[in-house]
């Protein structure tokens, strides 16, 4: 009994540590693989000039960010669901905090969100995409750590 508890919570941890991973990837467009290298030249999206400007190989594991060409239409669907989940949250913050303004200012605010989330939802689509795709390899990373 106390060992499968044991065994549970070792499966539980490593799923854990195994989507904070995946969130850490994803969210803050590190490669899916390592962990370590960037997966865009400059890292800040609102830099609106380079905000698409991505790496093709990671810069510490060699990973291929771009496999074949159109790789990033699938991220489309991800950028949906994003907005999606952006817009459902401004609907709660708005009925909860200004439902008496109206449906136009619903819409103005949520158009601003939208617009300003923009260059960093067009950023963390395409790393959740990439993230559907890649696997975390804990011992690549120990070696792009250990030869930096
Ligand atoms: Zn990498």
């Amino acid at each position: 009994m106390l060992l499968n508890l044991s065994r549970r919570f070792t499966t539980f941890a490593v799923l854990l540590v195994a989507m904070l991973n995946k969130l850490k990837s994803s969210f803050f467009h590190k490669c899916p693989r390592c962990l370590e290298g960037d997966m865009y030249a400059d890292m800040n999206p609102y830099h609106l000039k380079e905000t698409a400007n991505m790496y093709t190989h990671c810069p510490k594991c060699n990973l291929n960010f771009i496999p074949e060409p159109g790789y990033f239409y699938g991220a489309m669907y991800v950028s949906y669901a994003f907005t999606v989940a952006v817009s459902v949250a401004v609907f709660i913050a708005h009925y909860l905090f200004s439902w008496e303004q109206g449906t136009l200012f619903f819409i103005i605010i949520l158009t601003i969100v939208l617009a300003a989330l923009a260059p960093y939802t067009f950023r963390t689509s395409r790393a959740i995409w990439l993230n559907f795709f890649i696997k975390y390899d804990p011992e690549l990373r120990k070696k792009v750590l250990g030869g930096s």
